[in-house]
């Protein structure tokens, strides 16, 4: 079995109270998700695991403390493997990268929390340094990003860092050369609603990942498993593209912060 046919899914955070946005899911929620997966008798692994029918990929991105704190006790009752994609420049920091009119700040995980997580068996993967989105940047400072992350959450777990998803999903075509020429295998991307991502790229593996926001129910999931809706993929990319305004938000609220003349 290929690596790439098996399904994904991709979380943020998992914590209580209310955010602005609809990247918090509540543990309880999640804990559902969790069940029914773990009921239909689906697996979630890592990337260094042996692929077979039945298994899954259970994501987080942007490495939140709350994920140590409520989604690996929940995924340990079940034996359920998550893979976690660390912006190595934030590790043990506010999420001040993220726009949020100083609302909705999140602790990302420290360099012990990171430890944890792996010697749990979790893949530690990277997001890149800063969390810049790469259409932003020359590909000089994109290799130096991406070469950066790599390096730190090697000498921070031991272990060979393979997988990769890109800051806000933009990815330049340049940028798939450079993450096989840095050392990269698993590249992880949001499934497209328009045209069939490509499957591979040299020797890289290309996985296409579900997005979970906290209005979807364990049916939604489902759908989302099984790639059996066209609804659920028309809604998720709706809600993806909204997030990449994050990106534009960030450049006027930059340019307001430049000195003035
Ligand atoms: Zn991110």
């Amino acid at each position: 079995m290929k690596i790439q046919s098996i399904p994904t899914l991709t979380y943020h955070k998992i914590d209580f109270g209310f955010e602005l946005g609809l990247n918090k899911i509540h543990p309880s929620k999640f804990n559902k998700h969790i069940q029914l997966l773990s009921k239909k008798g689906y697996k979630a692994i890592t990337t260094k695991c042996e692929y077979s029918s039945k298994k899954v990929f259970i994501t987080f991105d942007d490495g939140y403390q709350n994920v140590l704190l409520n989604a690996l006790p929940i995924m340990q009752k079940v034996k359920f493997k998550g893979i976690i994609f660390v912006s190595s420049n934030f590790i043990g920091k506010i999420n001040n990268w993220d726009i949020n009119f100083g609302l909705n700040k999140n602790r990302h995980l420290s360099k012990v929390e990171i430890q944890e997580l792996s010697n749990n068996g979790w893949e530690i993967a990277s997001h890149g340094h800063n969390h810049y989105a790469y259409s932003k940047l020359k590909l000089s400072e994109i290799r130096e990003d991406l070469i950066k992350s790599k390096n730190i959450l090697e000498d921070l777990t031991g272990k060979e860092v393979i997988s990769f998803t890109s800051p806000f999903n933009i990815m330049p075509k340049e940028v798939w050369e450079l993450l096989s020429e840095v050392g990269y295998k698993n590249i992880f991307i949001q499934k497209s609603l328009f045209s069939e991502n490509n499957k591979e790229f040299r020797d890289l593996n290309i996985i296409e990942r579900r997005s979970v926001y906290c209005i979807d129910s364990s049916k939604n999931i489902q759908k989302k498993i099984l790639n059996s809706s066209k609804f659920e993929l028309i809604k998720e990319n709706t809600i993806h593209s909204c997030s990449k305004l994050t990106v534009y938000f960030k450049k006027i609220e930059e340019a307001n912060l430049l000195p003035q003349s």
